[in-house]
């Protein structure tokens, strides 16, 4: 689909490097303050004399991290924005810019890497975040995107993941387990597209998971909420591995233990459809399911009346002394202690 048999394609190797780069960003503008100087000169200028910067990257690499038979171009550029940015959002922070760099493979043409920079554009647009750089290489095998975001955030806001407390409150904004069982939708479907390429399924009733895995939303909304209610999280990190895992992080760079009640996790009823279908326990694709990209977070006691009842928040346990561990605590008040990898010790519970 995407190797350039197509004669009306353009080559990348018919514009060479600059005029490339030229081209895939144009469209760009810049719009922070701390932005003096993009894309152009041998290194971006940004003036970082406001609060703390927070810095991240990430590596997106074609065959482990996405799969372009159903990953669209478009949402490649826009996922690989909006993991970079929830990183900065989980420290609370704001992201004021990013920089891109790309190696591709020739089975990529001009009109390919359009569409990841549209995905890109459009990330950055919605989270005003400017592109001030990159770097572009050609590969011998496939796509490598590397996304460094930058951010900024007042000291006194900052939530590292090591500041829980006992007692603090365990919140979760969103729903969990959606981008996992959109997963296992897509994977299915590429399988029967594999026997059959005349196969038109109808994906209607999974709308929201299949979305939920090709188009993650970084939760800037989750921020600015917490900002307006004017709580500051005592730790805080981004859901991309699974709730289980983020919890055993919180734990061990807090040194609190945590329980965390099954009936509290917040759960869309589709994916609940979605793992019947496939015989899934659902409290075991939410511990392990990964890339939902929502925030974890501790909030002291006193902070309560302030979160609870709204929509975007769960509360769903409380951090305790270290020597309990982090347990999941279901409806009959048993305990299974959380494992990076929940599924197996959950399934032997
Ligand atoms: P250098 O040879 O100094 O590394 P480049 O020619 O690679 O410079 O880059 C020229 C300018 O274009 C720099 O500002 C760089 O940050 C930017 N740039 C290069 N590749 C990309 C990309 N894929 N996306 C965004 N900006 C890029
Ligand atoms: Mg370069």
């Amino acid at each position: 689909m995407l190797e350039n048999k197509n004669p009306s394609k353009t080559s990348i190797s018919s514009l060479g490097e600059f005029a490339l780069i030229d081209h895939l960003t144009k469209a760009f503008n810049l719009t922070q303050k701390s932005s003096v100087l993009g894309i152009g000169d041998d290194a971006a200028i940004l003036d970082l004399s406001q609060g703390k910067t927070v810095v991240s990257t990430d590596l997106l690499i074609e065959g482990v991290h996405f799969d372009l038979s159903y990953m669209p171009l478009k949402h490649l550029g826009y996922k690989a924005v909006m993991v970079n940015l929830s990183d900065i959002y989980a420290m609370n922070a704001q992201p004021t810019q990013i920089t891109i760099s790309l190696a591709v493979s020739n089975r990529f043409t001009l009109e390919a890497l359009d569409e990841l920079y549209a995905g890109i554009l459009l990330g950055c647009k919605n989270h005003k975040v400017d592109l001030v750089g990159g770097d572009t290489s050609s590969s011998t095998s496939g796509l490598t995107l590397s996304v460094t975001a930058i951010g900024n955030v007042k000291e006194e806001k900052i939530s590292r993941r090591s500041g829980a407390k006992e007692n603090d409150l365990l919140v979760v904004s969103g729903d969990l387990g959606g981008a996992y069982s959109g997963l296992q939708i897509l994977e299915r479907e590429k399988a029967v597209f594999k026997v059959n390429p005349n196969n038109q399924p109808d994906l209607s009733n999974y709308a929201y998971s299949i979305e939920r895995q090709l188009k993650p939303e970084a939760r800037k909304d989750v921020i600015e909420l917490l900002k307006e209610l004017d709580v500051t999280p005592s730790s805080m990190i981004d859901i991309s591995d699974g709730l289980s895992s983020e919890i055993l992080h919180l734990s061990k760079a807090s040194q609190v233990g945590f329980h965390l009640f099954e009936e509290k996790l917040p759960i869309d009823h589709e994916v609940i459809k979605i793992c019947e279908e496939f015989k899934l326990n659902t409290t075991t694709a939410v511990l392990n399911g990964g890339e939902d990209y929502e925030l974890l977070f501790t909030v002291a006691q006193k902070e309560f009346d302030k979160i609870k009842n709204h929509p975007l928040l769960s509360i769903i346990g409380h951090a305790c002394d270290l020597g309990g561990g982090c347990q999941l605590i279901n409806g009959l008040g048993q305990q299974i202690e959380l494992t990076a990898q929940g599924w197996q010790s959950f399934d032997e519970a």
